[in-house]
């Protein structure tokens, strides 16, 4: 298993993550073997499980909204040099890339987070490269850019349904190996995220889907189609993860059989990988003293 647990148990017998979740959770470079991320693992999680999963969650909350708000203020005060960010969620059906925006994305101020959920191409982005769309989503100076779905759909579904030659799509991995080594450059930080359920899991959430009105309007009949598709989905996965996997924009595989686990995690590896930005307020592009005085003589 890729995911060790990689805990270290302490003399008091509190058990402490030996390593950062970011690290925990990196995709090792090389070949994939996707029989070995395991979907239902809890590697690095603090607490005990399911019944403490809100708390430490919640606790991510305050540090993560902090380091946003710098960032959000880098972009308004500096924008040429701000960095954004860019989390790309991808998954199969039910995997829970709406979750994540919900309890993750969540805990931050949603001004300072731009959303963009990636469909079947129009016939307008058709008319283009399959990087256009891409790029005209790509988040402002300062703004966290949240991708559910994205440009790697463009190996996945379009590499399982045929929807373009081989020729083509397997051309798509050196093409956005190449946009992403750009957009790092040009002061994007790059957090893809996998989120990787098993068969069974996503067998149950379609059918929880089923079991409830109240769910009905996230049930697509064609999630079934892709479910009986699972392995060639897993190949294009492995492909994906393999060939797309680099310092500039690195892949994370989050065992989402445990929606509580999936959240937790990325919360935890968005507020490490803030965290070692090391932004800070920017300066007044004012005369402070001035401004006092100004403002006390009002
Ligand atoms: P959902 O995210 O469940 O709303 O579904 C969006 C659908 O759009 C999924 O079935 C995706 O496979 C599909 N989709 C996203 N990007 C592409 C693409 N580039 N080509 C074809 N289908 C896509
Ligand atoms: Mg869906």
């Amino acid at each position: 298993m890729v995911h060790t647990c990689g805990m270290a148990k302490k003399s008091n017998s509190t058990v402490r993550p030996s390593k950062s979740i970011s690290e925990l959770l990196r995709l090792p470079k090389g070949p994939v073997n996707m029989a070995s991320l395991d979907p239902a693992g809890r590697p690095g999680y603090p607490g005990h499980g399911k019944s403490d999963a809100d708390g430490y969650t919640a606790a991510i909350g305050p540090i993560l909204a902090d380091l946003q708000e710098r960032l959000f203020a880098n972009g308004k005060s500096t924008p040429v040099d701000a960095k954004r960010v860019l989390l790309v969620l991808q998954g199969m059906d039910t995997s829970g890339k709406g979750g994540v925006i919900t309890h993750a994305v969540g805990l931050v101020d949603p001004q300072g987070v731009h959303i963009k959920g990636f469909k079947a191409p129009t016939p307008e982005e058709l008319s283009h490269d399959f990087l256009w769309r891409i790029r005209n989503a790509l988040p402002d100076p300062g703004m966290i850019g949240i991708f559910d779905r994205s440009h790697y759909e463009d190996v996945l579904v379009v590499r399982v349904e045929n929807l373009v030659p081989v020729s083509e799509w397997d051309g798509r991995y050196d093409l956005i190996n190449t946009f992403e080594a750009e957009l790092a450059a040009a002061g994007y930080l790059i957090i893809k995220c996998f989120l990787n359920i098993s068969p069974g899991e996503q067998k149950l959430r379609l059918a929880a889907r089923l079991a409830d009105p109240s769910k009905y309007w996230k049930y697509n009949p064609r999630d079934v189609n892709a479910h009986e598709k699972w392995g060639a989905y897993m190949e294009a996965y492995k492909d994906a993860l393999e060939r797309c996997n680099t310092d500039a924009a690195p892949w994370y595989v989050i065992p989402s059989d445990r929606k509580w686990y999936r959240n937790w995690a990325i919360a935890e590896i968005l507020k490490e990988q803030l965290v070692a930005q090391g932004f800070t307020w920017p300066a007044a592009n004012f005369d402070v003293a001035a401004e006092k005085a100004r403002v006390a003589a009002i």
